[in-house]
């Protein structure tokens, strides 16, 4: 029998180490030094605290379960996306990104990549994509639901697409969560994410990771940690861990939540453009439905003007203007004014983990007032 998201999420990468006297909760391995034996011995597997840490290798287990490959650890979801790249980037090559994912992404390609002589090309999430735009490409980079848009790209299709051209597939999965989707079932060869966002939950960490299909593949990134040194500290990676103990019940109440808002969102008269793949009728709602196991905590919409998400967002009590998301406090960001290409009135909304009817309440009223 499999065993469901909350007893998965609840033991993953924990050992049962039962001698009496053994914690139940073991703490963070601080230490950037390990015992080597005797100085001809081969090397044991912890050596030193940049090439691995038992810390990481928990976490690693625990994520690598969920997500069905070999996870690898970084120190933020843009160490993990910038590993992907450079495994991949080759001069005169090219490799294929979002035109509407997580803007940090495509600012790293085209500054660090572009001038080494690595094309980049972008496509939209949703499509149409031109014909031959993977001709010639090592990745295609996707991001579904995307960060801001909340667009979908179907996933089975992508991989297709990238393998019959040579690509790799690697599947940005942040806003999904390893238990809303599972890109790696799905045909694509890497999976990363930001689990600063949900998976760690709580807004006090930053870290990423990157699971692979190919054990091959984890073991080059792992490698490529190594020498670049983007690696997780391992109090970080020990707060993460503890953060996925409850991803499970955070995510369910923050589906909920979204969901209760998008239905609430649709019906105001001062909203447009509400967007979330759960909702029966979102453009992006019949593919999703093909390839997600659960549905996301975050949401779009958009308001008549810049002031008008002021308004709002001080009208709101329970909404916090922060930019990220996926944390326990439900937060709001524009978007545009971190450049994204996007509406001056669209609000990226991350909806934590209140109750369904005093958040809905809340944003409802607040939207009155605005
Ligand atoms: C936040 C985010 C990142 C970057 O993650 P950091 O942990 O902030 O470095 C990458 N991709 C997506 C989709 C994100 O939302």
């Amino acid at each position: 029998m499999d065993l469901g998201d909350g007893t998965r999420c609840v033991h993953g990468g924990h050992t049962a180490d039962g001698r009496p006297g053994a914690p139940l909760h073991a703490g963070p391995v601080l230490s950037s030094t390990f015992h080597l034996g005797p100085p001809d011995d081969e090397l044991p597997g912890y050596f030193y605290g940049r090439p691995g840490n038992p810390t990481w290798t928990a976490l690693e287990e625990a994520i690598g379960a969920l997500d069905g490959g070999e996870c690898v650890t970084f120190a933020s979801g843009m160490a993990a996306v910038g590993a992907v790249l450079r495994l991949t980037a080759r001069a005169s090559a090219a490799i294929v990104l979002p035109s509407d994912g997580y803007y940090v992404t495509r600012a790293l390609a085209h500054t660090e990549l572009a001038p080494l002589g690595v094309e980049i090309r972008e496509v939209p999430t949703s499509g149409p994509w031109p014909d031959g735009v993977l001709d010639g490409a090592t990745l295609l980079l996707v991001e579904t639901p995307s960060n801001p848009g909340l667009d979908v790209c179907d996933l089975r299709a992508a991989a297709a697409a990238a393998h019959a051209a040579g690509a790799l597939l690697a599947v940005d999965n942040t806003t999904a969560t390893p238990l809303g989707q599972r890109p790696l079932a799905l045909g694509a060869d890497l999976t990363v994410a930001s689990d600063t966002k949900a998976l760690s939950g709580h807004g006090d960490v930053l870290l990423g990771h990157v699971t692979a299909a190919d054990p091959a593949l984890a073991q080059r990134l792992r490698e490529a940690r190594t020498r670049t040194g983007a690696l997780p500290g391992p109090m970080e990676a020990w707060l993460a861990h503890r953060g996925l103990g409850t991803l499970d019940l955070r995510l369910a109440r923050q589906a909920a939540n979204a969901e209760a808002l998008a239905h609430a969102l649709r019906e105001h008269s001062a909203v447009t453009d509400v967007r979330w793949p759960g909702l029966q009728n979102d453009p992006s709602h019949a593919v999703a439905a093909t390839q997600m196991r659960r549905w996301n905590g975050v949401l779009r919409f958009t308001l008549p003007s810049v002031d008008a998400v002021s308004r709002f967002l001080a009208a709101s009590r329970y909404t916090a203007s922060a930019t990220s998301f996926g944390g326990l406090r439900s937060t709001a960001d524009r978007r545009q004014r971190w450049g994204d290409a996007v509406a001056p009135g669209l609000v990226r909304f991350s909806a934590g983990c209140e109750d369904t009817a005093d958040l809905v309440d809340d944003v409802v009223t607040a939207l009155d007032t605005a």
